[in-house]
């Protein structure tokens, strides 16, 4: 059972804080890095790092065709598009687009990788090694055990991230947000959504308020 409260951090007596300013001061007492580095660091990954930059990709696509075809074919051209210039490590940037009958959800079996300045840091349940584990062979039931109870009509298609090439989940448009702004098409789209353990048509306008707060 994946417990979304659950963090690795619970495994050990450190906290992650504490392990996280441990590892700060082991790079800069080291010399790998200056102390501004690791101030930078932190300040984009709570301030610029977040997934309303996701949700912006994915209403452009909604709102724009052409745009959409650009970022299906080639993710990390088409996002700089919008301002977003990708870490060089991140090599490839794949859009994996849902539809009425197949659900795209991305994993990393071996750590914790997300296009994450796109997406966000990763929730603390996207590291733990259960959903790690059985993302790929029980993906049916840990997207269950996470909200999202999928008909057997939707083929599930889970990617495994990697090093060099990072995943986003492109979601389907649901029907009751015609007419809506741009603003509101925004305001709409979750993390979890752009993972892929949500689809928005079917956690629907107050499901989406409850995911993000
Ligand atoms: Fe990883």
């Amino acid at each position: 059972m994946i417990d979304s409260n659950s963090t690795p951090a619970q495994r050990t007596s450190a906290s992650v804080e504490q392990r996280a300013d441990a590892m700060a001061q082991a790079m800069i007492d080291s010399g790998l890095a200056e102390k501004s580095f690791v101030e930078d660091f932190a300040h984009k990954a709570v301030e610029e790092w977040v997934p309303r930059n996701g949700a912006r990709i994915v209403v452009k696509a909604w709102l724009d065709p052409a745009f959409k075809a650009r970022l299906l074919a080639d993710g990390r051209s088409a996002v700089k598009e919008l301002g977003f210039d990708l870490p060089a490590i991140h090599r490839q940037l794949a859009i994996k687009e849902n539809t009425a009958d197949i659900h795209n959800v991305i994993c990393c079996s071996l750590c914790s990788c997300t296009a994450f300045t796109l997406i966000g840091l990763p929730p603390s349940w996207y590291k733990d090694f259960e959903y790690r584990a059985r993302a790929v062979r029980q993906s049916r039931t840990v997207l269950r055990e996470l909200g999202l109870d999928l008909p057997d009509s939707i083929s599930i298609r889970v990617w495994d991230t990697t090093a060099d090439t990072r995943y986003m989940v492109l979601p389907l448009r649901p029907d009751f947000t015609h007419g809506w702004s741009e603003k509101q098409l925004i305001g709409l789209v979750t993390q979890d959504s752009l993972i892929g353990v949500a689809r928005l048509e079917m956690q629907g306008i107050q499901g989406s308020e409850r995911v993000r707060g």
